[in-house]
């Protein structure tokens, strides 16, 4: 008998014959790819909180991103399409799914946990799932179950969010576990990840929402160190990769070396490719 269980090898099959690709599937995955696309690049919404962010953040960096959403660092072309594909991954996946013979329902249903909303990909076989295009590396921590414990997306939390919400609900049969379909981006295979569903996202949520709902935004928190012995001082790691970090360090300078960006709070190197500024011009070679 199916269940998200067999998914993994009921797609593997599939995939091995020929004939199953009907017009209605190739329609409903260009209408579903064009959906998000069409929401990556067309949708102009408020920002609000929303239960799939619901992972480890910087409280100063939330807040600014509810408020001044404006002042983050542009998200670079390069990236823009590494969703894009992602979105294309996804998409894919849910067909494959379907094509296999399992039963999806529910896809982009609303829910809300205390207030704050999200939309799901889709319940296959009773089970709440969340399809995840991924690198090479997230995939092995998927295979080896080490997401757990090292988590900086917060995608566990966003299962939690989501399953907790919709526990109620008759057509959620599995209520204490949530899965991650994961797709390997680069080799296309699929391992289906499960998660025992923690019970204390109603306290981030709540604890989030204090944030976002407080007038005063918060301290910075982000430590900055020493490099070298002429008086420079450059971000930490989790600043390095913060969206607001400008807003945090509005002096900074950001420097290209062989093995990526390094961010100068003060002073300058002698060593770096170029300098690039918050949009990712070159300031100078
Ligand atoms: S630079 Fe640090 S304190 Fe400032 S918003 Fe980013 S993570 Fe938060």
């Amino acid at each position: 008998m199916k269940s998200i269980y067999t998914l993994q090898t009921d797609i593997e099959e599939l995939l091995k014959t020929k004939g199953w690709m009907s017009n209605g599937l190739a329609e409903e995955l260009g209408r579903s790819i064009a959906g998000t696309l069409n929401n990556q690049f067309n949708a102009l919404r408020q920002p609000s909180l929303r239960l799939s962010q619901m992972g480890p953040k910087c409280p100063k960096a939330l807040w600014y991103s509810i408020h001044h959403p404006e002042l983050a660092e542009p998200v670079q072309p390069w990236a823009q399409a590494k969703f894009s594909f992602g979105h294309f991954w996804e998409a894919y996946a849910i067909m494959l799914t379907k094509a296999a013979g399992h039963e999806v329902s529910h896809e982009q249903h609303e829910c809300e946990l205390n207030g704050v909303k999200g939309h799901i990909d889709g319940i296959v076989d009773g089970c709440l799932v969340d399809y995840k295009s991924c690198s090479s590396r997230q995939f092995q921590k998927y295979k080896a179950n080490q997401l757990e414990g090292d988590d900086p997306f917060g995608y566990l939390d966003q299962l939690d969010g989501y399953t907790t919400s919709l526990r109620k609900e008759s057509f959620l049969t599995v209520k204490d576990k949530g899965y991650i379909i994961a797709v390997h981006r680069d080799m296309g295979h699929i391992h289906v990840y499960e998660h025992r569903v923690r019970d204390t996202i109603r306290e981030r949520v709540e604890a989030y929402k204090r944030i976002v709902d407080n007038s005063n935004i918060p301290e910075c928190t982000c430590a900055t160190t020493s490099q070298g012995s002429g008086g420079n001082i450059i971000l930490g790691t989790t600043a390095s990769y913060s969206a607001q970090k400008w807003t945090c360090f509005p002096e900074l300078k950001c420097f290209l070396y062989k093995n990526g960006p390094v961010y100068f709070v003060k002073g300058r190197p002698r060593d770096a490719l170029r300098e690039v500024d918050k949009d990712g011009n070159t300031v100078y070679a």
